[in-house]
């Protein structure tokens, strides 16, 4: 891929349309940062990706490994941001937070972001709905167990639009969380229609005590490591 937006089909005036939101001013999101990494989590795990980090969450999970992105941040207009994000010269992009569709102008920008010939994913809270979301995007949906604190914001319906290429995510920090979250598995039957991800929260709940509960059950779920992590600890931009 080139710096050159590549417009595959892109019918005339859908460019312009997304190029902007509903009141007709330029879509705009701002942003805490933009970096080229491997992806970490969820199903394109290792693949080389660039890394959009939108600013602000209205959650507070205890565990965030995210909170300097609840404030400041940089506005940027949504067809610079593209460029931008195709001078990185990589396929994969994954729009990430804080909470991304807290922004309006984040379903431009996955909008565009499809259009200019990206494998695009969005990494979001499930506090928000997501059936607004450009089709081509791959969802990768938290489900936030007690132990995060913000278990009383997830939108369950959700579940009812996400499709075989989304993913739904439990971030799990002790027993009673994996319980929760194998109740709710079992109760929707996710495993049967979705990928569903268990990954334990960093530092807090040994990876192989969750893979020996996922065995013992016999769960239908992928234990998630963070990659990331494993290769550079929490080291920012990475
Ligand atoms: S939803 Fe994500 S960014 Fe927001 S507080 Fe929770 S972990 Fe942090």
């Amino acid at each position: 891929m080139t710096a050159a937006r590549l417009n595959r089909g892109d019918p005339a005036g859908l460019h312009e349309q997304a190029d902007r939101d509903p009141d007709g001013a330029p879509a705009r999101v701002k942003i805490t940062e933009i970096f080229r990494s491997l992806q970490g989590e969820a199903d394109a795990v290792g693949w080389p990706t660039v890394f959009v980090r939108l600013t602000g969450c209205p959650l507070r999970c205890v565990w965030c490994d995210t909170a300097y992105s609840f404030h400041g941040g940089e506005w940027w207009d949504v067809p610079q941001l593209v460029d931008h994000v195709l001078a990185h010269d990589t396929r994969r992009v994954c729009v990430t937070g804080g909470e991304p569709l807290a922004q309006k102008g984040c379903f431009a920008l996955l909008r565009e972001l499809c259009e200019a010939g990206c494998d695009v994913s969005l990494e979001t809270s499930g506090a928000l709905d997501v059936s607004a979301v450009d089709p081509r995007v791959v969802r990768v949906v938290d489900i936030k167990a007690p132990g995060s604190g913000e278990s009383g914001r997830n939108r369950l319906e959700n579940l009812d639009v996400l499709g075989a290429r989304d993913q739904v995510k439990f971030v799990i920090a002790d027993r009673h969380d994996y319980e929760w979250s194998r109740a709710l598995v079992r109760e929707r039957d996710l495993s049967s229609r979705l990928q569903v991800l268990f990954s334990p929260v960093w530092e807090t709940l040994a990876p192989r005590q969750l893979a020996d509960w996922i065995l013992e059950d016999r769960l239908d779920v992928r234990l998630q490591v963070q990659l990331h992590k494993l290769l550079w600890g929490e080291e920012r931009g990475r």
